[in-house]
């Protein structure tokens, strides 16, 4: 919401939901998009809360917990 919050990471999860909804929609192997849909999940999960120094709220570690860089990872190859 406000401008502090845009922080580069938090640009680099945008885009990894943005990238994980059209590689769905390209995927063709159901395994495939079964695999996508399990990023989606592990993404949406461990989501960063509103504060300028986020922590996840799935594990309430510092964020980027390791579940988020992982799926962010994975969408990125
Ligand atoms: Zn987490």
């Amino acid at each position: 919401m406000s401008a502090m919050l845009n922080t580069p990471e938090r640009r680099r999860y945008n885009n990894a939901h943005s990238r994980i909804k059209r590689a769905m929609e390209e995927a063709t192997a159901a395994s495939e998009k079964e695999a996508l849909r399990q990023v989606g999940r592990d993404l949406s999960a461990h989501h960063p809360d509103d504060e300028e120094d986020p922590d996840c709220d799935r594990c309430g570690t510092p964020w980027p917990c390791s579940a988020a860089e992982r799926a962010m990872r994975k969408v990125r190859a």
